[in-house]
Parts: C-alpha cells; structure tokens; sequence
C-alpha cells in the first residue's frame, strides 16, 4: 500500500462494495409523533385515556394539525380537549430535526444543515443535508434517507463518509416539515423574503429522494415517510411529483412501486458492465441487464410517468459518443426520461466534468434520440449542495482516520 494516500483519492477497492452500517442511534427519552402511522398514533391515544370509540376521529384531527397544519406544539390544537392537549406532551413531542445551519446560495438554493439524535458510543450527534431547489414554479426538496452511505460510487462525496445509520420515517417526514417550517409554507406562514420562491401557493410542490444514502437500503422507513408526505389530509405531495433515486438495489425496486408508487430514477452512469462496477461498485450484485428488467417491470411506468435516468458527466470516463449512442440503444423500450448530470467536484475527487461541448455533443445524440432537454443545470455549487457535494459536517476524517479506514479496505 502506498503510503500517505488519502482514502478520498483512491478508486473504491473491490472488497469495499459496502459498508458495515453502524445502527448506533439513541432513541430520545420522548418520542416525536412525526413518522406515526394513523394505526400507531390510535395507540398513543389510547395510551392518553382516549376511549376506544372516539379515537378515530380524534386521530383524523391530529394527523390534521401535524401534517396539514404543521404544528409544533400540542397547545395549538384547538380542536382537541385541554386533558388531551396536556397529557400529549408528556409523553411525546412534535420535534423535526433541529436546522442547525441555512446557507443560501446566490441561485436561491437552500441548504440545511438537519441535526438528529446521535451515536451510543460516543453520545455524538448525527446530522444530515437537506436541500432546496426553488424554480418559479415549482420548489423541489432533496431529502436524505441515511447518515452517510453504506455505498462507495467512486464520484459521490456521501459515498466517502463513515458514519452511518438509517433514519426514521420521522427524521425523513420532518427533514419536510422542517423545510416547510423554515420557508414558512404551512397555512398562515410568513414566506422568507430572500432567495427565490415559487409563484404558487406551496414552496415545496416536489421531493426528491437524492439527498444523503441509498433510499432502497432503507426501505420500510422510507416507504412510510413517503406515503404520509404524500397523504391528501395532510402534506399532500402527490406520488408524480415525489421521485425516489437509487443506485440499482434490484430486489426492492418492484417493491417501491407497489408499495409506495412514487416516480423511480436510476443512477445508471455508465453503458459498460465493467465501468458501472467501478463508478457504481453496487453493479458487481445487481448488473445492468438485470437493473433494466426491473425497471421494465416496474409498476406504472408509462409514457406518463416515465423511469429516469441519471448519467453523471465524467471527463473521459462515460462522455464518448459511443457511448451516447449506446444509452439510448440499452433504453429501448422502457418509457424513458435522461438527464445528464454535469459532475460537481468535492475536494480530494478524482474525476473532472466532461467539458461543455462535449456534454452538448453527448446531448445531441440523446435529444435526437427523442429526450427532450436532457442536461440539469447544477444548483447551489457554491454552497456545496449539488448533487453529490452533500456530506455531514461533523464528519471530518483526520489524515490518520482515513490512512486506518483505507487500511482496513485493503485488508478486508
Ligand atoms: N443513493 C441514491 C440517491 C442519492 S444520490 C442514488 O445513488 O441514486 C443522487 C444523484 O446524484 C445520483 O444520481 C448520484 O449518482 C448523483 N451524484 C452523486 N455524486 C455526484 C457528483 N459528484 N456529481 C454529480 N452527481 C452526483
Ligand atoms: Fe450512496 Fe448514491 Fe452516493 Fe452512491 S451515489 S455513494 S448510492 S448516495
């Protein structure tokens, strides 16, 4: 092993597909009611000495008040008893993760800095990325389902971080609520006079499942978070504006679309068995002709509601022509979207983005393929919340860390 080489500049080594999640979370002495299902929060009733036969409706109008209204404390809940209002809080609460940072990028991109309840060991917080994405129409919201990534896709800056765990379904609903909270988007709220925001009533009309960790390595608190974001009586986000991003986790890409039927993008980067292993080492278990056939079997996916698929622009890597021409081949048949995403650079990266002519060449052969305007326009670089810059902050790797981390990947 060379000496002095840092971990964040070297090729992910074969024996170094995932990492060991470190499932070291301490639960908070209270409860938050956020990521409840309606079932569970008749259960906290109950346990409030709510009786049986009125649970239903008492339910109905908390879901109300947490997810329509976007309260934050029990005491707003005029609807609900004052016995009911005082005996909630002692058990539980309403808390989101903590903003414990905003940067506002000079395109209007929002990125918070989400603190959550920490490491076991070392009582250490965990705090994720989460970013807001403000068009004139619309506001997209990235949210993260993991601290961190137990994947290594070799030009992905989460995928270099060590700490990880999976978040909740509440920790995914509130990184949305407290968005919201933030933006002022609930009923009555004040809108933030600087950055952009949408012209319409909602900032946030849309999520994106890209922010930090493999959504589908997640799956069960995933899938609750998003069917409650998308829930009518409350946040309502409908599932075609809700898109879940994956870096190929075949067995669990049906069970997204039947159980949650969001809209699926696949980080498909490469055309080449052999290159996809490097970028995408995950590729080694499920390669890309099995990646394909879930995704042409996967359910509802139409014309309408089209599979997209995200090629990350790398100088000399994945940018020829050739295999431009050879995407689109391996698309054929399946209702199809492509966007190319121009490579964001995070210190130590080994790669360079394509040059812009070269993308526009690359774009060409797809738009005459029949995409319509296949290149995303990098948001928020200068705050560090583009695709693929998201990284906790509590997570800097002194030299020594990473020369043991990479160590240990050789010896593995
Ligand atoms: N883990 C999921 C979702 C999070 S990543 C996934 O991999 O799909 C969201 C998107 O950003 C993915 O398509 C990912 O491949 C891409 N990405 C990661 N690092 C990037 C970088 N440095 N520049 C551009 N896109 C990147
Ligand atoms: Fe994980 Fe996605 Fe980054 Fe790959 S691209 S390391 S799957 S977050």
């Amino acid at each position: 092993m060379a000496p002095n080489v840092d971990i964040d500049t070297v090729s992910a080594p074969a024996l170094f597909i995932e990492k060991a999640p470190l499932e070291r979370y301490v639960a908070p002495e209270k409860p938050s009611l956020l990521g409840m299902s309606r079932a569970e929060l008749a259960e906290v009733l109950g346990e409030c000495g709510v009786p049986p036969a009125q649970r239903k409706m008492r339910v109905q109008q908390l879901w109300h008040w947490i997810y329509f209204r976007g309260a934050t404390s029990f005491d707003d809940m005029t609807t609900m008893s004052k016995e009911l209002r005082a005996a909630l809080p002692v058990r539980y609460t309403l808390a989101r993760p903590e903003v414990i940072a905003e940067q506002v990028s000079v395109d209007g991109t929002r990125k918070w800095l989400m603190r959550l309840p920490g490491d076991a060991d070392s009582k250490l917080p965990h705090d994720v990325e989460c970013v807001y994405i403000p068009d004139t129409e619309r506001g997209t919201l990235c949210v993260s389902s993991q601290v961190g990534c137990t994947l290594n896709c070799t030009f992905c800056h989460t995928g270099t971080q060590r700490l990880v765990r999976n978040l909740t379904a509440g920790e995914i609903v509130g990184q949305v609520m407290a968005a919201r909270d933030r933006l002022g988007d609930w009923p009555g709220g004040t809108r933030p006079t600087d950055g952009v925001i949408p012209a319409g009533a909602r900032c946030v009309t849309n999520i994106v499942m890209m922010g930090m960790g493999e959504p589908l390595y997640n799956f069960d608190a995933v899938r609750d978070a998003l069917l409650i974001v998308s829930d009518g009586e409350g946040i309502g986000i409908s599932k075609r504006r809700i898109t879940l991003s994956t870096s190929g986790v075949v067995p669990n890409i049906i069970r997204a679309g039947a159980e949650i039927g969001c809209m699926l993008a696949i980080s498909l980067h490469a055309v080449r068995d052999d290159l996809r292993n490097e970028l995408v080492p995950l590729n080694r278990k499920y390669p890309i002709a099995e990646l394909l056939d879930a995704c042409r079997n996967y359910p509802g996916a139409s014309n309408a509601k089209r599979i997209t698929f995200e090629y990350v622009m790398l100088k000399d890597v994945n940018d020829s022509i050739e295999e431009a021409k050879a995407l689109v081949r391996l698309l054929k048949g399946i209702p199809a979207k492509i966007n190319l995403i121009p490579f964001n650079p995070w210190p130590g990266s080994k790669y360079e983005c394509s040059d812009w002519e070269q993308i526009e060449k690359f774009s060409a052969v797809v738009f005459d393929a029949g995409y319509a305007s296949p290149v995303r326009t990098p948001r928020g670089r200068d705050i560090f919340a583009a695709c693929g810059q998201l990284k906790s902050a509590t997570e800097k790797l002194s030299a020594r860390e990473r020369q043991a981390l990479r160590a240990m990947a050789m010896t593995d």
